[in-house]
């Protein structure tokens, strides 16, 4: 058995509440190292920037600072979301059409805060959690459609979930965009933004240097408050979120990995 798997079963068997406090305390530490000795500050840049988001609240936690920073300088800022939302832990008592739309309203209010308009935010409404099981079809069809959106903005900039971002359709979203681009022709500055990365990656000793290399932060104090209001438009994902995991998010740097195109 491999140590990565021996200690994913060994997380199984630690009560949840001692699991959450752990995983806290190794995602503040890791962030904290990479901030202070593992990055170096990325500077502010008038490009212009797509984010591809799976769910409707990813690129306010991993991006929400540069989408205000970048939108406070009128720089163009388009955001894509690839999932419908349908499958987060909101109410039983909504239905899952109810539910999609509860997260569209919030996707937008949300933006609108950061300072992007409704007309800049495109939904691809790809059921939720089956990103990486698309069969070839609904794949080549869904890098058609990212392709498609790359053409026609034409951005500097390309934000993605991270590559190994623990979660399926995080990493997914970062495959399909990655082939969008290579299919577009295009050249952009790719950049990875960290969602679940320091919280589920198992322990330090697993993580490979590699993965967490050529790290940036960039400081978003002067935006920190305009984060945390659009963070709280999210009301149907903040109590389904792990204890700790959005105070992580209301910090005044973001981290981003960058990666060839
Ligand atoms: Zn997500």
């Amino acid at each position: 058995m491999s140590i990565k798997i021996y200690l994913q079963r060994l997380q199984k068997l630690i009560p949840h509440t001692w699991l959450e406090q752990i995983q806290d305390i190794h995602s503040s530490l890791l962030f904290r190292w990479i901030v202070r000795k593992g990055s170096q500050p990325i500077a502010f840049t008038q490009k212009s920037a797509m984010v591809f988001s799976p769910h409707q609240d990813d690129e306010t936690f991993g991006c929400g600072g540069m989408i205000a920073l970048k939108r406070e300088h009128n720089i163009p800022v388009i955001v894509a979301f690839l999932t419908d939302g349908q499958g987060a832990g909101t109410s039983e008592v909504n239905t899952p059409d109810k539910i999609i739309q509860i997260r569209k309203q919030e996707a937008v209010k949300a933006l609108e805060i950061l300072g992007v308009k409704s007309s800049e935010i495109h939904f691809l409404e790809k059921p939720d959690g089956t990103l990486p099981y698309l069969d070839e079809r609904e794949r080549e069809q869904t890098i058609i459609q990212v392709a498609a959106l790359l053409k026609q903005y034409q951005p500097e900039e390309v934000y993605v979930p991270h590559r190994k971002d623990c979660h399926r359709d995080h990493e997914a979203t970062y495959q399909l965009v990655k082939a969008a681009i290579a299919q577009a022709g295009i050249t952009v500055d790719l950049l990875q933004y960290p969602i679940w990365l320091f919280w589920r990656a198992p322990l330090f000793i697993l993580l490979k240097l590699q993965d967490i290399a050529a790290a940036y932060y960039l400081s978003i104090a002067s935006v920190q408050d305009k984060k945390t209001q659009a963070i709280s438009s999210y009301c149907s994902q903040i109590e389904s979120l792990p204890r700790g995991f959005i105070q992580r998010f209301s910090s005044s740097h973001e981290i981003f990995f960058k990666s060839d195109s």
